[in-house]
C-alpha cells in the first residue's frame, strides 16, 4: 500500500499514460489489490481492478458457505452491499470518469456474478476505478485519496464489524426457500409454483422493481397446494401441473404477466421482490415469433412441412425468417438444448403458427404448416416437455389442454372442469401428422465464424439485447429471458471461451461444457474478465449462437 502511494505521488502532475505504471499487485493488510488493467485515457472506459480478501478474514457465518446456493446468495448480497457502499463515495472528481467507483449493480436475481467470487480460501472482488485526472494530467492527491483511503473503507464494509448478517441471512434463506421448491417440482408433477401474495407486475417495461400497490396473488382453491420450506414455514400457492396448461382470460386480466412471472421464475429473487416464491422449472424457454431472425441448418420439417419452392425444411437455413419459420426453429433449437417447459403468448406468436380453424381448414388444401396446437399434446407425450400458453381468442386449445387458469382481475381461476364441458360441445380433433422426431445434434462449422474485427478480437455487449461479436450484431431483442446486460456480456464471452475449447462438440456439448468451467473454475476462465459478468442459462447462450449471421451448422 505505501509502494502504490509512493508510485501515485511519483507519477503526480504527469500525462495520463503515466498510470499503467501501477498495475501490479499490493497488500493493504486485510486484502490485496490487483490492478489487472488501466484505462487508457480519462473518458476511456474505467480500469480493472481485484480485491482478494482472506476467507479467514471474512469470518462469514457457516450457514452463508454451506451449499451452492448459499455461497451463490452470499456472493451475491456481497456484490450489492459493496455496490450501495461505493456510491457513497462517488462524485465527478476532475475529467471524463475520474472518481468513478464501478462495482456491478445487481438486479432483482440472485445469480452468480463476476463482482463477487467466493473461493476456497478468498473471495475475489472485481469492480473499475476511474482514474482521476485534470484534463489529461494526472491527479495524484485524488489518487491517493481514492485508492489508499476511500477503498479499504469500501472493501471493509463486509468485513463483519460492518457487515448485517441478519440481513444477508434472510437473503440466503430466500434463495434456499425457492431453490428447494424448484427441486421439489419434478417430484410433485410440478413445472412452476406461484405463491399465495405473489406481487407479480412489475413498475414498468424498463423498471424490473414491484409494481407498487398491486393485487397479491391469490388462487382459488382446486389450484392450490402447499410447501414446508427450509426457512420452517409453511406455504400455499398455486401449482402448475405438467402437461399442457392454458391461461386463458379476457384482455388486461393478468395474463402476460403471470407467464412473465413465470418465464423469470428459472431464477431466485431477491427479498422484497414479489415473486421470491414464483418458482418455475429450470429447463423452461419462452418461445415466440421473431420475423427477420437468423436459421442456419434447423430441421423445422415437424411444423413446416414441403414449402411451395421445394425448401428442404429437414434443414432449413434462411437470412430472413417469416413469423411461423422463426417460432418453430425456436422450438427446435431449445429442444435441441433440453428444454422441458415451453411459455407461449398468444400475443407475441405467429397466428398461423398456434392453430387453423375448421373453416379455414375446409378452404386451403395446400398448408404447410403444422400448427402448435397439433403438436401441444404430443410433445408431453412423447419428449416430456409440458406447455404453458396464454390465449385470450384460440378456442380450440381448449380441446388440448390438460389445466386451464382463467384469469379474473388478475386473479387466478381454476376453469379446467368449465373447458372440458364446452370442449365437448365443439371439439377439436387433431389430425393425423407424421410423428414428432427429436431433432438432431447439430455441430458449428468453426471457420463459419469469428470473433476478429481487424485483427483484434471484438465480443461485448453493445446493449442488453445486442452482442457485438468480430464484426457481427447478434440482435438479442426477442429473446426475453435475459434479466440483465453483464448477462448479455457473459454470453458473449461464453461463446468465445466454448467456441474456442469445446467447438468440435454438439452445440449442447459445447455450450454446457463452457458454461461448467465457469460454474466450478469461475469466471476468471474467460478472457479479460472484468467485475461485469452475470451468468446466462446455456438456452441464452444457444439462442446468441443461433441468431449469429454467417455460423454454420452441419
Ligand atoms: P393481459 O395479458 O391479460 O392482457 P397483462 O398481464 O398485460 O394483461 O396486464 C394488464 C395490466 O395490468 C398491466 O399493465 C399490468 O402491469 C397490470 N397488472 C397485472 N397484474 C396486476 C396485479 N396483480 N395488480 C395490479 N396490476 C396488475
Ligand atoms: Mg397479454
Amino acid at each position: 500500500m505505501d509502494r502504490l502511494k509512493r508510485i501515485l505521488a511519483r507519477i503526480d502532475r504527469k500525462g495520463y499514460g503515466a498510470y499503467k505504471d501501477i498495475t501490479g499487485t499490493y497488500d493493504y493488510r486485510t486484502f490485496k489489490l490487483h490492478v489487472k488493467h488501466v484505462q487508457s485515457d480519462p473518458f476511456a472506459p474505467p480500469g480493472r481492478f481485484e480485491a482478494e480478501v482472506s476467507l479467514s478474514i471474512l469470518r462469514l457465518p457457516s450457514w452463508a458457505l454451506e451449499d451452492e446456493v448459499s455461497r451463490t446468495a452470499t456472493a451475491d448480497w456481497l456484490l450489492r452491499r459493496l455496490h450501495d457502499v461505493s456510491r457513497k463515495f462517488l462524485r465527478k472528481r476532475g475529467s471524463g470518469n475520474s472518481g468513478l467507483y464501478a462495482f456491478a449493480r445487481p438486479g432483482q436475481e440472485i445469480i452468480q456474478r463476476s463482482g463477487v467470487e467466493i473461493g476456497a480460501k478468498a473471495l475475489t472482488i472485481r469492480f473499475g476505478i476511474g482514474l482521476p485526472a485534470d484534463g489529461r494530467r494526472i491527479n495524484g492527491r485524488i489518487a491517493i485519496k481514492m485508492l489508499i483511503e476511500e477503498l479499504p473503507t469500501i472493501i471493509q464494509s463486509i468485513f463483519p464489524q460492518q457487515r448485517h448478517d441478519a440481513e444477508l441471512k434472510k437473503h440466503v434463506e430466500t434463495a434456499l426457500d425457492a431453490s428447494f421448491i424448484r427441486q421439489k417440482l419434478k417430484e410433485k408433477g410440478l413445472v412452476a409454483f406461484i405463491a399465495e401474495g405473489a406481487i407479480l407486475p412489475r413498475a414498468s417495461g424498463v423498471d424490473n422493481r414491484p409494481l407498487d400497490g398491486a393485487v397479491p396473488f391469490n388462487p382459488s382453491a382446486e389450484l392450490v397446494i402447499s410447501f414446508k420450506l427450509p426457512s420452517g414455514r409453511r406455504i400455499k400457492g398455486m401449482g402448475i401441473p405438467e402437461g399442457v396448461t392454458l391461461i386463458a382470460g379476457g384482455g388486461f386480466h393478468g395474463k402476460s404477466t403471470l407467464l412473465e412471472a413465470i418465464q423469470f421464475g428459472v431464477y431466485d429473487h431477491i427479498p422484497g421482490d414479489g415473486r421470491e416464491l414464483a418458482v418455475t422449472v429450470p429447463a423452461a424457454v419462452k418461445i415466440r415469433a421473431e420475423d427477420g431472425r437468423y436459421i442456419s441448418n434447423v430441421d423445422i420439417s415437424a411444423f413446416i412441412r414441403d414449402l411451395p419452392s421445394s425448401i428442404d425444411t429437414k434443414h432449413f437455413s434462411t437470412e430472413d425468417a417469416s413469423g411461423s419459420t422463426s417460432q418453430a426453429a425456436n422450438i427446435i433449437e431449445a429442444i435441441e438444448m433440453g428444454a422441458t417447459l415451453f411459455l407461449i403468448d398468444e400475443d407475441t406468436s405467429a397466428t398461423n403458427f398456434m392453430i387453423r380453424d375448421e373453416l379455414m381448414r375446409e378452404l386451403i388444401r395446400k398448408e404447410p404448416i403444422v400448427p402448435y396446437i397439433d403438436r401441444a399434446r404430443e410433445l408431453y407425450s412423447r419428449l416430456g416437455i409440458s406447455s404453458i400458453i396464454v390465449v385470450g381468442g384460440a378456442g380450440d386449445y381448449l380441446s388440448v389442454a390438460d389445466t386451464v387458469i382463467l384469469m379474473e382481475e388478475y386473479q387466478p381461476i381454476c376453469a379446467t372442469q368449465r373447458a372440458k364441458e364446452i370442449a365437448q360441445r365443439r371439439p377439436y380433433r387433431v389430425p393425423d401428422v407424421p410423428a414428432f422426431r427429436s431433432p438432431s445434434a447439430r455441430r458449428l462449422r468453426r471457420n463459419s465464424v469469428s470473433p476478429y474485427r481487424g485483427r483484434k478480437i471484438k465480443v461485448d455487449a453493445k446493449s442488453k439485447h445486442t452482442i457485438l461479436f468480430g464484426s457481427n450484431l447478434i440482435d438479442l431483442s426477442a429473446v426475453e429471458q435475459i434479466v440483465e446486460r453483464e448477462q448479455t456480456r457473459a454470453i458473449g464471452k461464453l461463446m468465445l471461451y466454448a467456441i474456442d475449447k469445446y467447438g468440435d462438440l454438439t452445440v449442447r456439448e459445447m455450450i454446457e461444457e463452457g458454461l461448467s468451467d465457469v460454474i466450478t473454475e469461475g469466471f476468471s476462465v474467460l478472457r479479460a474478465t472484468d467485475g461485469f459478468l452475470t451468468l446466462p442459462r446455456s438456452f441464452e447462450i444457444s439462442t446468441a449462437l443461433n441468431r449469429l449471421r454467417g455460423a454454420v451448422f452441419d
